[in-house]
């Protein structure tokens, strides 16, 4: 940030929320439909009430991608959705479409990154892809990447014949992966082993059939080369801190105060704790059956806490209230702000746009490939 940013941030920090809602209706209404305000269910609820539309990853790109008519995203959202965003916006048949004028995606903070997609790298991912495929033949390995990964890993998938995954299509990705051919024996899913796990054991596969593949361990990750040959599917070692703080004792304790509540899960959670609570699935899955559920329904629900205050508040008739004690919230997507997404505003306005986030050439077009794939899997 040079030393004028860091002035107009300053001023804009020392401001108060009535003006920086203000100024930020003020820059919407005058930009129209050149600006799209794309919101993540796990915002700020003060930057929720000025986005265009808010949703889950898979929801807020496939908005990115049909929007012709925007110039300029701005996704309130951490840095993997905004590369998906810049990836499917400016794809080649949209900018045909536009006679090639691409779509700014703006990112509000740099620093809003996901923990989970930052614990599998492009480098690590093909040490381990050698490894196995001096043990397997590569046309047996399907690579899976959930949509929460960098755009690096999803062209990766895009030149291994593999695909990108969401928590709604989780499992109809993996059921395709292992039975769309014979050969294809094995799949390797990665940044989420909760997710790759969780989704496995709803398909029939047992524990026995999965190894963990542990980037920090020489010989195959910590495993034995007959667990690899033995393993369906061979899951990578990262996490979600946000999901991963759940744990049983937490479904216990709500039980005991709430004996009627029902508790309800993300797939991001550990196995012990899906198999404990009454139902898992993603958050779109989640807020759908929360908010038909009839009136005086009892809710325990295990995601991010600002997503469950959310639905606690639109939901008044029922009693909704968070798995933990304490509230697990996202850190980094609580980095965007008013005063941050006023800045990016402004900026856009004067014609001066900043923290542009843009996929490499390189990387893009195997990328999306990849993100097609997942696109067009079942759900
Ligand atoms: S909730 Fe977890 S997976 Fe989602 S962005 Fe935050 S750290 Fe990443």
């Amino acid at each position: 940030m040079n030393n004028l940013q860091t002035n107009l941030l300053n001023n804009l920090q020392s401001g108060s929320p009535d003006h920086w809602h203000r100024e930020i209706d003020a820059i919407r209404q005058h930009l129209g439909k050149k600006l799209l305000i794309l919101g993540h269910h796990y915002q700020r609820e003060e930057i929720v009430a000025h986005t265009d539309l808010q949703g889950d990853s898979f929801q807020l790109s496939a908005a990115a991608a049909q929007n012709l008519d925007c110039e300029t995203i701005i996704f309130c959202g951490v840095h993997f959705m905004a590369e998906t965003a810049d990836i499917l916006a400016n794809s080649p048949e949209n900018l045909a479409q536009r006679d090639g004028r691409r779509v700014d995606v703006i990112l509000p903070d740099l620093d809003a990154g996901c923990s989970m997609a930052e614990m599998a790298t492009r480098h690590d991912v093909e040490l381990c892809w050698n490894s196995l495929t001096n043990l397997l033949d590569p046309k047996e390995i399907v690579p899976i990447t959930y949509v929460n990964s960098t755009a690096e890993l999803k062209a990766f998938c895009g030149q291994h014949d593999g695909i990108a995954c969401t928590s709604t299509n989780a499992q109809a990705v993996l059921r395709e992966a292992l039975q769309q051919n014979s050969q294809r024996q094995c799949v390797l899913f990665f940044p989420d082993q909760h997710l790759g796990r969780n989704t496995a054991i709803k398909m029939g596969i047992s524990e026995e059939q999965m190894s963990l593949w542990n980037s920090n361990e020489s010989d195959f990750g910590g495993n034995s080369v007959k667990q690899i040959q033995n393993s369906r599917i061979i899951l990578w070692n990262g996490y979600c801190c946000v999901h991963q703080k759940f744990v049983v004792g937490h479904i216990d304790e709500i039980r005991k105060t709430f004996p009627n509540i029902r508790v309800i899960v993300h797939p991001e959670c550990r196995r012990d704790v899906v198999e404990k609570a009454d139902e898992s699935g993603s958050t779109a899955f989640i807020l759908k059956r929360i908010t038909e559920s009839p009136a005086g329904s009892q809710w325990a629900v295990g995601t991010e806490s600002r997503f469950v205050e959310r639905l606690a508040r639109q939901n008044p008739d029922k009693i909704i209230v968070n798995l933990a004690f304490q509230p697990s919230y996202c850190e980094t997507m609580g980095l965007i702000d008013l005063p941050k997404l006023t800045a990016m505003l402004q900026a856009v306005e004067s014609g001066s746009k900043r923290n542009i986030i843009r996929v490499d050439d390189r990387v893009a077009p195997a990328a999306l490939l990849c993100l097609r794939r997942m696109l067009q899997a079942n759900t």
